[in-house]
Order: structure tokens, then sequence, then C-alpha cells
């Protein structure tokens, strides 16, 4: 029975997060993604955050499913190493070659690389002949871009995308998103493409037109042409975008996709729409039956310390706060948090160790925990029910030895075991702040770290 209970507590973790975003305590850093929120079919809110996990893929191998569906797309070659890049540029015809920085965030174009060596330009490039365009892959290859998405540390490029030019007439914006409120699939069309939705949303919300897809009927053609003269099109046009909306709408929902945003969608001068740029966020819970997403997995993406704890099996996410929390169950890693809060301060990461978690994985959370610089202070808060207290202490124990104890520790066990637990820390000689209770444990890690 408990076992069972305690699965489901884990399961919901992506539920209690959420109603903790709604206090807006904090957000999820991991997979950055556009979601809203609809309101009378108007969208009253933009934000850079997501309730679910999200698998982001590149926009290159977005553009691969894109093809694969029979969207319109740009032919074009990815480069890893920057002997690879000439002959990628030699592949394509000219007259214009575009380059493009391979990172999981937006605003490439606007953004600006920290080494001189990469030259002045963006992460999105144009070229007039092959050999720059080759020469500009190289000089962006192993760089650091940053964009109003990666933060001032920016992202480093290990991947470019060169691909055939084009040119402009006009650029749209359209994206599919699941709406939270209604549960259904919502499309998000405006005039105003390859900029900020997020500042449109913002400044001329009579700009953006936006409306869910009822399930039980389905997606018609009338979606497509109602995008369509949202966006001003005329003649064959419309025709092509009921076609293009057709064919996202089937690949949004077969590759269990979380968001898919077009932006720009583009008008070429010669008057057909193309798929100008794409990112695809996709439902980490539905990756055990779409291995072709997961194939296009990039690891070196992910923020390191959750690389880490998902490799031990640890719910982690980190945070912006000060203060590391290890706590079992994701109930109370939601009312640490909140505690923590109350008594003046912000957490660095939720951390949930899990129900029968092993000396090992303690040792692993701590040293999670603790190789984050933010991290001025350490709250263990664990309630021992399936976990025990002893195999707790021992974790913390093993971890503070191997990488020693640079910020005050405050320990709060409780339940099973927990005195020989209280015992083993004592034994240890750590420098370590026993607590009482909840609010006692927050009350003194604070202070510690406040001085
Ligand atoms: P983002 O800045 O990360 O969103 O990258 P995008 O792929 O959206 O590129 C930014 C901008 O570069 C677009 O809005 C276009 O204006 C421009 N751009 C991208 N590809 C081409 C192209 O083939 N030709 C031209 N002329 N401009 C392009
Ligand atoms: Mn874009």
């Amino acid at each position: 029975m408990i076992t069972i209970l305690f699965f489901v507590i884990t399961k919901s973790i992506n539920f209690l997060i959420i109603a903790s975003q709604e206090k807006k305590y904090f957000k999820i850093s991991l997979n950055m993604s556009v979601s809203f929120r609809l309101k009378d079919s108007k969208v009253v809110e933009f934000q850079n955050i997501s309730g679910t996990r999200i698998m982001n893929i590149h926009e290159y191998q977005a553009k691969q499913f894109l093809r694969d569906y029979g969207a319109p797309v740009l032919d074009g070659r990815i480069v890893l190493r920057a002997e690879e890049a000439k002959t990628a540029a030699g592949e394509l015809d000219g007259p214009l070659w575009v380059i493009k920085a391979q990172i999981h965030a937006g605003g490439r174009g606007k953004g600006t690389f920290i080494e001189e060596s990469a030259g002045k330009k963006g992460g999105v490039r144009l070229a007039e002949s092959a050999s720059d365009a080759a020469e500009q892959a190289q000089k962006m290859l192993g760089r650091t871009l940053v964009t109003k998405q990666t933060g001032p540390t920016g992202k480093q490029v290990g991947r470019v995308y060169i691909e055939e030019g084009c040119e402009i007439e006009s650029e749209f914006y359209l994206a599919i998103l699941i709406d939270r409120a209604t549960s259904r699939i919502a499309f998000v069309a405006s005039k105003d493409g390859g900029m900020d939705i997020e500042e449109v949303a913002a400044k001329t919300p009579e700009r953006i037109l936006s409306f869910a897809v009822d399930p039980a009927s389905g997606l018609s053609g009338f979606h497509g042409r109602r995008i369509a003269f949202a966006l001003g099109l005329k003649g064959k046009q419309i025709k092509e975008c009921v076609k293009l909306v057709q064919t996202l709408f089937q690949l949004f929902t077969e590759k269990d996709c979380e968001m898919l945003e077009i932006n720009p969608l583009i008008l070429t001068k010669e008057g057909t729409l193309l798929c100008l740029d794409c990112k695809m966020g996709f439902d980490s819970n539905a990756m055990y039956r779409q291995p072709a997403v997961l194939a296009f997995h990039d690891e070196t993406e992910e923020d390191p310390k959750e690389l880490a704890a998902s490799k031990f099996d640890l719910n982690y996410i980190a945070l912006d706060g000060e203060i590391g929390c290890m706590v079992n169950g994701a109930g109370l890693a939601m009312a640490t948090m909140d505690i923590i809060k109350l008594f003046g301060s912000e957490p660095a990461n939720f951390l949930d160790v899990g129900g029968g978690a092993t000396k090992e994985k303690v040792t692993e959370a701590f040293k999670i925990i603790t190789s984050d610089k933010n991290v001025k202070g350490i709250l263990v808060n664990i309630f021992g029910g399936i976990m025990r207290c002893d195999v707790i202490a021992e974790g913390v124990v093993e971890a503070v030895r191997n990488i020693g104890l640079k910020v005050p520790l405050v320990v709060r066990l409780e339940g099973t075991n927990v005195d020989s637990g209280k015992k083993i820390i004592n034994d240890s000689k750590l420098n370590v702040i026993a607590a009482d209770n909840l609010s006692d444990a927050a009350r003194k890690i604070v202070a510690a770290v406040k001085g």
C-alpha cells in the first residue's frame, strides 16, 4: 500500500511543479520553451517556461522531420567539424548561403559571440560564396554564442547548419502548442514573424490569432484557411497554407510534440511559403515510443547537473536560489522549498532522492548539490518511511568525506531508524547543524547563509 502511494507521489512531480509555478516560486530551468495561457481565445500570457519536462532538438533535426512530412524547407548540411565545412557548403547551390549556429536557444540572429575570433556577426549569417560560408561556419564552431535565451554565459556551438539562402518577401509566426487550460492543441499565428512573439503578445495582442482545435471534430480545412487569412495570404498561397497546417498538425500529434514553432514562416519573393526556422519540443514522458526523436537527443545541451542526476535516477531540477535541498518525496521537497522561501531565502534546486535511495545515490545527490556554485548552504530534510534515516546519514557522511564541506549544512531527520541516523552524523564529527523539525531546519539554514 505504501509503495503504491509513494510511486504515485513521485510520478506526479510535474503537477506539483506546476502548482508551485503558479505561485511564481520558481521556474524550470531545463529546456526552455514557449508556453502560454488562453482566455476567451486570447493569448493572455506568454512565458518562456513549461510545466512538463520537454525534450528539445536542434533546428536542423526539426527540419528533417518537416522534410519527412513534406513541409517546405530548404536544402541544408550539418557541420560538426571545421574541416567538413567546405564540402558541405560546396554541395549547396548559391548564390546565397545561410550559416546557422545550432544551439537549443532562440534569438541566434540577434546574438553575439563572446570570442573575438568568431567575428562580430551573430549566430545566423549570410554568405555569397561557398568559401565564405565555410569560413563563417568555422568561425562559429566551438565558440560561445550569447542570446536573449542563453543567459550571460552563453552556449558553446558544437554544430553549424549551412542552408541554401532565399529572398524573403514577408515573415510570419506560426506555432502549435498545448493549451493547458483546455487540454487542447492550439495554433498561434501572426503577421509579425521573425521577432519575439512574447513582445507582440504584450504590445499588440490583436495581431495574434490563436484558437484551440476540438479533439472530437479534429482539424479541418477551415482552420488552415483562418490562419491563411490572418496572415494575409492570397490565391494559391491559401491552399499551400492549409496543407502546411495539416502537415504540421499531423507531425505534432504523431511525434508527441509539446510545441512546434516556425518563426519565421516566410513568403519568398516568388510567392511560396517556406519554413525558415523551426523549434520543436517533445513531451519527455512519451519518449519510450519515439525512438526517432530520442535519437536526436543532444546531451551537451543539458544542464550537466541535471544530466548527472538523471543518470542516477534522481528527480533534480536546478533553480536560481542559494540553498541546496536534499529531500525525499516530491511533496516534502515542495514543502521544503516553500518554507525556505517563507524564511526569506530561495531554493537552489528541487531534489527528490526517491523512496528507496541507496548510499551511492545519496552521495551522488550531495555531489550534485555541492557542485552548484550558487549554493551557500545545504538543507537535508528526510522523513524516513521507506527511506531509512541511517542510509541518508551514511550517504551524507560519505559524500562530505569525499568532497569536503565548504558551506553550512543543516540536517533534519525524522522517521525510520532516526536514532541510528543521528548517531552516524554525530560520530562522524562533521560540522553539521542539527534541527528538530521542518521550520527549525529552514530557520537555521537561512540564518547560517545570511550570516
Ligand atoms: P533565430 O534568430 O534563432 O530565431 O534564427 P532564425 O532562423 O529565425 O533567423 C533569424 C533571421 O535571419 C530570420 O528572421 C531571417 O530574417 C534571417 N534569415 C534566416 N534565413 C535566411 C535566408 O535564407 N535568407 C535571408 N535573406 N534571411 C534569412
Ligand atoms: Mn527564429
